[in-house]
């Protein structure tokens, strides 16, 4: 298997124990390629990337066992940039407890699989003047929403006892309709345009929220539409580059909110990514554990916005087993006549 270049002055340290005692070096190339793999799919393997270390400290908790802890707390995070093989820039941010914890952990279980503490950092000639610690512990009350899969997300959406929901007439929507197997999304033209174009996003933050409106079944068994009428941006939600993180004020400002909206009800949720949208890059594998972990209904969708250039690419992921599927979606005019609405990457 051939690496991908990456930087050869930067690589990975484990320590063990209470008493954290240098125990190997690890290539970060290999790491890297290994996280990016999990994260990105068959696409990192066409990625050319270059990987640099940024001296700006992780705050989010990394749980799971055995204990492992970024010991030179202030260099929480990396940069990978390159470009794919169909052109397309990549640049993304990630913190090293995303993209190179499960991997550490893994290793440093094979090494010794009885020890209960380990401590990993970046390390290099110049990073390594910076003295390893143990990081005080970190702030309680956050949820983010790009998370290793084994961190158990502090909130959750009340699972309710569910009133059967009104019945939707596939028929209504055209031929795409009738084939209609999961859940479609029917956008009005007001929250259409608000996700597509106007909605105000930052270029440099992930940025996300919660969507409202009503859901229906179908006659066909395990089929839903949701009809999404408003776009509620979370408040209070922590925000940077790499992540984008709901807080506990953030469901209950929408919890609030839903209350005094008519029989609206919370379908789902949105976030932006910062990278422009591919066909094999959709959600990635941190957003489908968020969304497992946090919406329970089989029908609620997650919404994402990349950006194409200047465009935007609207797409929404539902449960499909034990991964998410693309939705489609239609568009219901001002005289509720639908449309199909497709997300313009083919286009
Ligand atoms: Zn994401």
């Amino acid at each position: 298997m051939s690496q991908p270049p990456v930087q050869n002055d930067v690589w990975v340290e484990l320590y063990k124990g209470e008493s954290l005692t240098l125990h190997s070096r690890l290539p970060l190339a290999d790491l890297v390629y290994v996280g990016l793999l999990e994260e990105m799919g068959l696409s990192a393997k066409t990625l050319n990337y270059r990987v640099v270390a940024v001296n700006i400290a992780d705050e989010q908790e990394l749980t799971g066992e055995p204990e492992l802890i970024n010991v030179r707390h202030d260099f929480g995070h990396l940069i990978i940039s390159g470009s794919q093989a169909n052109g397309i820039p990549y640049k993304r941010w990630f913190p090293i407890r995303e993209l190179l914890a499960p991997t550490v952990r893994k290793i440093a279980h094979e090494l010794d699989p009885v020890e209960k503490l380990w401590g990993y950092c970046l390390a290099s000639p110049v990073i390594s003047q910076f003295p390893i610690a143990r990081p005080v512990p970190v702030v309680q009350g956050t949820m983010e929403i790009h998370t290793g899969d084994t961190t158990q997300s502090r909130f959750r959406v009340k699972r309710s006892v569910e009133p059967t929901l009104p019945e939707f007439d596939l028929d209504e929507l055209g031929r795409e309709g009738k084939t209609l197997a999961g859940t479609g999304v029917i956008l009005t033209e007001a929250t259409h345009k608000l996700l597509s174009e106007t909605l105000p996003l930052s270029d440099r933050m992930e940025v996300g929220g919660f969507l409202s409106g009503k859901a229906f079944r179908s006659s066909r068994p395990g089929a839903h539409l949701l009809l999404i009428q408003s776009v509620l941006p979370a408040q209070h939600a922590g925000a940077s580059g790499m992540q984008f993180t709901f807080t506990g004020d953030s469901f209950r400002e929408m919890n609030s909110k839903l209350d005094t909206m008519d029989g609206q009800r919370l379908l789902g949720w949105y976030h932006t990514h910062l990278f422009p949208a591919t066909d094999q890059m959709g959600l990635s594998m941190t957003d489908v554990g968020l969304h497992f972990r946090t919406f329970q209904q089989p029908w609620q969708v997650a919404g994402l916005i990349n950006y194409y250039g200047v465009r935007r690419v609207l797409r929404f992921y539902v449960r499909d087993g034990e991964e998410m599927s693309e939705c489609p979606q239609w568009i219901i005019d001002d005289r509720g006549r639908y449309r199909n609405a497709g997300n313009a990457l083919g286009a």
